[in-house]
C-alpha cells in the first residue's frame, strides 16, 4: 500500500493522508490548509487528491483544519461515504456551514475591493453553502470501540482520543496478500486533565503510527497555574474597569474556557457583577453539542450534571447571537469579559474586539490556544508592537497572556506518555501535525527513549508501506516541494525602494494629509519588513 501526505506536513494545518490498498483508494481527514498565502493556495490546488477517485473518509474530529475540505471535496466530484463519530458528525454540520459562510464573506469583500480599484470581480469562494449542505448526507457515524469495513480487506476502531468531542485515534487494518498491516492516526491527541474531556486511550499495537506533534517541543504550565493566571487577568482589567477578551476556538476551547469561569466563580475569584459575554454564534451552538452527548464527557463532569451543576452555565453568561448584541459590547465601557471566535484572530467577531480593546492600556487579551504562524494571533504573542486589523494599525497596549494550559492539545511528556503505552518493536513512527522545530525536537526524544525509527515527511512526499513496517519512499520530497524563489521579489523591491528615495524632493510639495499617508505607508512597509527580519 501507499501513502500520500497531503497537508499537516512540517506544519499543523491541512491534515490529510491518502492511502491506496491493492482494494481501495480512501483518506483519513480533509483539513483546511490555513497560514500564510502559499500554504493556503494548498486549498485551491484539487488535483493531488483527485477526489472523484477518492472511496471514503475517515474523520478524526470536527475540527476545520482536519474537516474543512470536505465541501471543496464535494464539490470536486467525491460521492463516497464520510465515517465519524456520532459527535463529530454534529459537530461538522455547524463548522462547515460556519467555514462556508467565511469563504463567501471573504470573496464577496475581496470583490467590492476589487470593484472600487475599477478592476475585474473575479474572485469565488472556495467553497459555497450549499457545497457544504451536500457533505451532510454523506457522513456516516459509528462508535468508539466499533470495529466496521468500509471496503474489503480493511477493518477500522475509533479510540477516544481525549481531544475534542467526538475526537478520535484510527486504528486501521489492513489486508493485502494475506497479510495484515495496521496502521494507527493519533489524529490530536488530547491533554490528560482536561475539564470536560476523558484521557486519550491507549494504544499497544502499531506497524505504522502517524503521531501529532503540536507540542513536540514543549510542556504546558499546570492546570491550577493556568486558572490562577486567568484569575489575574479578571483581577487586572476589572482594576482598571476594562475588559479581558478571550480568542478562542468555538469547540471545545470556548467549553474549557466557560468550565474554568464557572470553578473561578465558585472560589470568589470571578467579580459578581462582571459580565461574561459568549460572543460567537457558532460557540453557543457548540456548547448546546456538547450537553447532548454527556456520556462522552469526562467522570467527574458526568456526576456534576447528574447532580443537576452544570460546569457550562455561569449566572452573568451573555449569548450574544446577532450583530448588534455583538457590537453593543464595546459600547458599554463596563469591565466585561469577552470569548469570541476565532482562535486565533484571523476572522471572526474576534477582529472587532481587538480593534476596540488591544490598544487600552489597562485591557488583557488572553490566548488560549495554539497560535499558527502567520495569524494576527501569532504575530501578538510574539510581542508586535502594532497589528493590522480591518486596514488601521492598532497599538498593542493591552496585556498579553499566553496560557497554554487550556490547551486541547498533549504537551511534549504527554505524546511521550502516550507513546510509552505502544509494546510493537518495530513500528516505524511519522511525526505530522506540527512545525518542523518541535518535530525534530520530539523525534530526537523518541531515537533516544524508544529507539524507534521516526520520519518526519514533506508536503506531497509518497511512500510505500510493506508488512513488518517495512517501508519506501516512492517520490522524492524535493520534487513535490514547491520551492518559492525570493530573490527576484527582494530585487523588485530595492528597485522600489530606490524610486521612492528619488521622489523623497518633490513629496514635500504635497499636502499635510498627503505627506501623513505616506508616512503611514511607509511605517507599514517598515512594520513588514521587521516581521520578515525577524523570521529567520
Ligand atoms: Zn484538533
Ligand atoms: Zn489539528
Amino acid at each position: 500500500m501507499k501513502i500520500k501526505f497531503l497537508g499537516a506536513a512540517r506544519t499543523v494545518t491541512g491534515s490529510c493522508y491518502v492511502i491506496e490498498t491493492d482494494q481501495a483508494r480512501f483518506a483519513v481527514d480533509c483539513g483546511m490548509h490555513q497560514g500564510s498565502d502559499a500554504i493556503e493556495r494548498r486549498n485551491l490546488d484539487v488535483a493531488p487528491y483527485d477526489p472523484a477517485r477518492i472511496d471514503f473518509f475517515i474523520i478524526t474530529h470536527a475540527h476545520i483544519d482536519h474537516s474543512g475540505l470536505l465541501p471543496r471535496m464535494a464539490q470536486q466530484g467525491f460521492r463516497g461515504p464520510i465515517y465519524a463519530t456520532e459527535p463529530t458528525g454534529d459537530l461538522l454540520k455547524i463548522l462547515l456551514l460556519d467555514s462556508a459562510h467565511i469563504q463567501e464573506v471573504e470573496a464577496a469583500g475581496k470583490n467590492k475591493r476589487l470593484q472600487r480599484t475599477g478592476m475585474k470581480t473575479d474572485a469565488v469562494p472556495l467553497y459555497t453553502t450549499k457545497d457544504a449542505e451536500a457533505v451532510m448526507p454523506f457522513v456516516k457515524t459509528r462508535k468508539y470501540d466499533e470495529i466496521f469495513s468500509p471496503a474489503p480487506g480493511i477493518q477500522v476502531r475509533f479510540q477516544d482520543a481525549g481531544h475534542i468531542l467526538g475526537a478520535a485515534i484510527v486504528e486501521l487494518f489492513i489486508e493485502e496478500n494475506g497479510s495484515t498491516t495496521k496502521l494507527v492516526f493519533s489524529g490530536d491527541i488530547g491533554r490528560p486533565h482536561q475539564l470536560l474531556m476523558k484521557e486519550p486511550s491507549p494504544v499497544r499495537e502499531a506497524d505504522f503510527l502517524f503521531m501529532e506533534s503540536t507540542y513536540g517541543n514543549r510542556n504546558h504550565k499546570g492546570e491550577q497555574e493556568s486558572l490562577d493566571e486567568l484569575a489575574s487577568a479578571i483581577r487586572y482589567s476589572y482594576r482598571n474597569r476594562e475588559k479581558v477578551i478571550i480568542p478562542a476556538f468555538a469547540v471545545e476551547r470556548t467549553q474549557e474556557v466557560l468550565y474554568s469561569l464557572h470553578l473561578l466563580l465558585r472560589d470568589g475569584k470571578l467579580p459578581k457583577d462582571m459580565p461574561v459575554y459568549l460572543d460567537s454564534p457558532l460557540a453557543i451552538k457548540a456548547t448546546e453539542i456538547f450537553r447532548r452527548y454527556h456520556s462522552y464527557l469526562d467522570g467527574e463532569t458526568q456526576t456534576l450534571l447528574k447532580n443537576g451543576e452544570d460546569p457550562l452555565r455561569l449566572p452573568n453568561l451573555k449569548m450574544s447571537t446577532t450583530t448588534a448584541e455583538s457590537i453593543r459590547i464595546n459600547e458599554t465601557r463596563e469591565p466585561a469579559i469577552v470569548i469570541s471566535a476565532s482562535g486565533m484572530a484571523n476572522a471572526g467577531r474576534i477582529k472587532h474586539h481587538l480593534r476596540h480593546n488591544l490598544w487600552r492600556p489597562g485591557a488583557s487579551i488572553v490566548f488560549v490556544g495554539f497560535q499558527a504562524e502567520g495569524t494576527p494571533g501569532r504575530r501578538i504573542v510574539d510581542g508586535a508592537k502594532k497589528i493590522r486589523i480591518f486596514n488601521e494599525d492598532i497599538a498593542v497596549q493591552a496585556k498579553v497572556f499566553t496560557i497554554n494550559g487550556f490547551s486541547a492539545h498533549a504537551g511534549q511528556d504527554q505524546l511521550l506518555d502516550w507513546l510509552k503505552n505502544f509494546q510493537s518493536k518495530a513500528m516505524q513512527v511519522f511525526l505530522v501535525h506540527g512545525e518542523f522545530s518541535a518535530q525534530e525536537h520530539l523525534a530526537t526524544l523518541i531515537r533516544e527513549k524508544f529507539g524507534l525509527p521516526v520520519t518526519i515527511p514533506e508536503y506531497l512526499e509518497e511512500i510505500r508501506l510493506k508488512p513488518g513496517a517495512q517501508m519506501e519512499e516512492i517520490k522524492q520530497p524535493k520534487i513535490a516541494v514547491p520551492q518559492v524563489n525570493l530573490s527576484p521579489l527582494l530585487a523588485d523591491l530595492k528597485t522600489k525602494l530606490d524610486d521612492v528615495g528619488g521622489k523623497m524632493g518633490k513629496f514635500q510639495y504635497l499636502s499635510a494629509a498627503q505627506q501623513a499617508a505616506i508616512a503611514d505607508l511607509l511605517r507599514q512597509a517598515a512594520l513588514n519588513i521587521d516581521e520578515i527580519k525577524n523570521k529567520s
